[in-house]
């Protein structure tokens, strides 16, 4: 199972609103693999399909700790259904090159989604799952977390991602799922 590569905002793919599947066959389910495959690699918590140039609504996801990491679960067509209370919290994203900002997130979500068999599924996520869910949902739609920012903050990390791109083209350094 090969590690895809990841793109990297501010590639146009990611602002690109994911088509829901219709289809639940192998294929899905190798693209999920792979999926999670270059999600524990990057390493990361979640990993949606627009990051890796596929503009379908699946995401994987595993918000365990280090410990009891391996469990992922993966959500085809999912949405928020039920949303509650408020949680300021930390998040980076794979897609975002080196950055980290706090972001307000809905504390506590009701997800449906299908599975990989195309079963219907609802349930409840609180804190930080519900964080990652609603991250990696945010993918799905188009939307990445420095668009949760001040716009003060977005121009500084811009200004920010200028130079770094600008290292990578000098220094030569090529894109990799890190
Ligand atoms: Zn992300």
């Amino acid at each position: 199972m090969p590690i895809l590569p990841i793109l990297k905002y501010p590639n146009q793919t990611l602002r690109r609103k994911a088509a829901p599947v219709r289809e639940f066959d192998a294929e899905l389910v190798a693209l999920v693999e792979d999926m999670a495959e270059t999600m524990y690699a990057a390493p990361g918590v979640g990993l949606a399909a627009p990051q890796i140039g596929v503009s379908k609504q699946i995401l994987v996801y595993d918000p365990a700790t280090a410990e009891e990491k391996g469990n992922y679960t993966a959500l085809i067509n999912p949405r928020i259904v039920e949303a509650e209370g408020e949680e300021i919290g930390e998040e980076g994203c794979l897609s975002v090159r080196e950055l980290c900002a706090e972001v307000k997130r809905t504390y506590r979500i009701v997800v449906e989604a299908r599975d990989l068999e195309g079963s219907r599924l609802n349930f409840e996520a609180e804190g930080w799952p519900a964080r990652v869910l609603q991250h990696e949902i945010d993918h799905l739609n188009g939307i990445l977390f420095i668009d949760h920012l001040s716009s003060l903050k977005r121009t500084l990390y811009k200004k920010k991602l200028k130079k770094i791109i600008e290292a990578e083209k000098q220094g030569d350094i090529g894109e990799s799922a890190g």
